[in-house]
């Protein structure tokens, strides 16, 4: 049985020659064909090259062909064709990651939004292209102090990483604010690293900008080595993805949590501070990496619950089967693209799908959808009938106060 390190470190090394050296691997050998990825794929009528398909390539010898394909710059990391696969075939996790390497290597041209994204994360270590100093600006908007580690480096029990989206984007800093307000009032002794905290870059990884990725992977975690805590926090869903799968491979040891489990996890001291009533009938959107991948369906949903005044109700694909926002793997930074290829925006089916519940709010839980659904909303004309929050901010709207 190897350990999260050495299975991060097995994921991180392996290449598509060394393929059928881990279980993960070999496990492709078992794919029976029988296209319930493709099925399953919300883009999969638009791929030349669905995960069948590749496999079967990969088999006949012709995987060359499918790197100099486009194919899988529809594929938006939704953990989907893994989740449905009869084989268990560790299709996001393992294999495409894979295969989007080689592709993104041949493409003759990278689409102008997700280049420019990925350069801005090379330079200034996020996707917005802003200058790392003013990666912290958003506390100063709160009425209570934040802890900033490289200016008071004293142990914290929470180190919470709070990621890109949540710090530079406006949608996001209101995640952030939240997520403060609710770590203030719970008494959690937390801290930030301000402009020393770079992407988590799975994203990136996501598209097949794997040599981006270790190169944040190397400087965040030599940047966490600085610093003693007891507990990493993020609000990025991918970030987590990226901690707990592969970080590992480089030393980071730290017990992980999502700002949703960390809530869920003291929802006995949080309640009786969640003294005003919302009355809203409220849509949880599952993220992928939080339900698909990492299984978490009943925390956000538990701490909904706990707000007074807000029913819960189920959009028609929901927990595993749940729709894909159409932001990971990179989307977020290639809608221009998929525009010009006729493609819906995955973001505008769910908010059908929420709209068709009848619910005034479709509440998240990854930093990436806010500012997704609030633009489909908008392009959509549903502006009079829902709002979009993360669960966070409905959290901390009912705890009173501003
Ligand atoms: S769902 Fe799994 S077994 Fe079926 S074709 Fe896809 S990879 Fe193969
Ligand atoms: S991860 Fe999602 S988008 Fe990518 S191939 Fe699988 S089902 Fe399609």
């Amino acid at each position: 049985m190897l350990t999260a390190q050495e299975a991060a470190k097995a994921l991180s090394d392996l290449t598509l020659d060394s393929l059928y050296e881990i279980p993960e691997g070999r496990q492709v050998l078992s794919c029976i064909q029988c296209g319930m990825c493709a099925g399953t794929c919300p883009y999969g009528e638009f791929m030349e090259y669905p995960p069948r398909r590749i496999i079967a390539m990969l088999r006949d010898g012709l995987i060359e062909e499918v790197f100099h394909s486009e194919s899988l710059l529809n594929c938006v990391a939704c953990y989907a064709c893994m989740s449905k696969c009869p084989r268990g075939i560790h299709l996001t996790e393992v294999l495409l990651p894979l295969i989007k390497q080689e592709m993104f290597a041949n493409l003759s041209e990278v689409p102008a939004e997700l280049q420019a994204a990925l350069q801005n994360t090379l330079r200034y270590g996020n996707p917005q292209g802003l200058s790392p100093r003013k990666r912290a600006d958003w506390v100063k908007s709160l009425d209570f102090p934040i802890r900033i580690l490289p200016d008071d480096p004293r142990p914290a029990d929470v180190l919470w990483f709070v990621e890109c989206y949540t710090s530079y984007h406006p949608r996001g800093q209101d995640n952030s604010r939240a997520v403060a307000k609710l770590l203030h009032a719970l008494g959690v002794d937390f801290a930030i690293l301000g402009n020393e905290e770079r992407c988590a870059g799975e994203c990136a990884r996501l598209v097949g900008e794997a040599g981006l990725f270790d190169t944040l992977r190397e400087r965040n975690v030599g940047v966490l080595r600085k610093y003693q805590f007891k507990t990493f926090l993020t609000a990025g869903a991918h970030a987590y993805d990226a901690f707990k799968y592969l970080y590992p491979a480089y030393g980071f040891d730290y017990p992980l949590e999502h700002t949703t489990t960390f809530l869920a996890g003291r929802l006995e001291a949080l309640k009786p501070r969640l003294a005003r009533k919302l009355n809203h009938l409220v849509a949880f959107h599952d993220p992928c990496c939080l339900g698909r991948h990492n299984g978490f369906y009943e925390e956000p949903r538990a701490l909904l619950r706990a707000i007074p005044g807000i029913k819960l109700v189920e959009m028609d694909h929901h927990h595993i089967n749940s729709l894909c926002c159409g932001g990971g793997g990179g989307g977020m930074w290639l809608d221009t693209y998929y525009k010009s290829k006729g493609m819906e925006r995955l973001s505008e089916r769910r908010v059908r799908e929420a709209i068709k519940t009848g619910a005034d709010v479709l509440a998240v839980a990854c930093p990436l959808e806010v500012s997704r659904f609030e633009d489909a909303v908008k392009v959509m004309g549903y502006e009079n009938k829902m709002v979009v929050r993360d669960v966070v901010e409905l959290l901390a709207e009912a705890l009173g106060g501003d």
